[in-house]
């Protein structure tokens, strides 16, 4: 059952997705967070690692990491949810309810918003064609996104210092840009399956 969705996804909260599916299609169901199919997706590619930490940057901000092994889980819902730790307390509004969490400055639904007060963007690889020719409002949202993104992964070091940091989900399309943003490349690597490692990491199977 969804104990709780965000407004990405209105009306979830409450819903018995597993049955519903089952009842629709005459097929066997089960239900796993996105960003820990996307991480299972990709753990194919590195079968010897431990410890891995997977993160989607779409319309929000997915996180699953494998500690030890082991997918790290919560106790209700999945933990190592990491769109939603807090980059800067009091910031901006997030569809969690808080305020100040990495989805709100990371997700490429926040970065463009952010941006469309200045610059009128379509999507995620025009505003990165932009910052490439340069255009001052491009580069202000881009240098922006890369200041936080940098935050963001020092913060997954701090707390699990993982062995590898993959990035993915449809705004890492940018990927040549974005990886000579990052200051410390040494852990990190875009999701080989690109937007659809989760697709693959599900039908691998949970
Ligand atoms: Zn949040």
């Amino acid at each position: 059952m969804c104990l709780y969705a965000t407004d990405n996804l209105r009306g979830w909260t409450g819903l018995h997705l597993a049955e519903e599916v089952s009842a629709r299609y005459g097929v066997e169901c089960k239900v796993e967070n996105d960003a820990i199919c996307a991480l299972k997706g990709e753990l194919r590619f590195y079968p010897d690692l431990t410890d891995v930490t997977m993160l989607t940057f779409g319309t929000g901000v997915g996180g699953a990491s494998l500690v030890n092994g082991e997918i790290l889980r919560g106790r209700n819902f999945d933990a190592a949810r990491w769109g939603h730790v807090s980059l800067y307390p009091n910031g901006r509004a997030c569809s969690c309810g808080r305020r100040g969490c990495a989805e709100a400055y990371l997700s490429a639904s926040a970065i463009l918003t952010h941006t469309r007060r200045k610059l009128p963007v379509k999507n995620g690889e025009e505003l990165f064609e932009l910052y490439k020719k340069g255009t001052k409002e491009a580069v202000g949202a881009v240098m922006s996104f890369a200041s936080d993104l940098n935050l963001f992964l020092s913060m997954i070091r701090t707390a699990l210092s993982p062995q590898l940091i993959l990035l993915g989900g449809g705004l890492m399309n940018a990927r040549e840009e974005i990886e000579k943003l990052i200051h410390d490349r040494l852990d990190i690597a875009f999701a080989r399956l690109g937007n659809r490692a989760g697709i693959y990491g599900a039908a691998f199977g949970l």
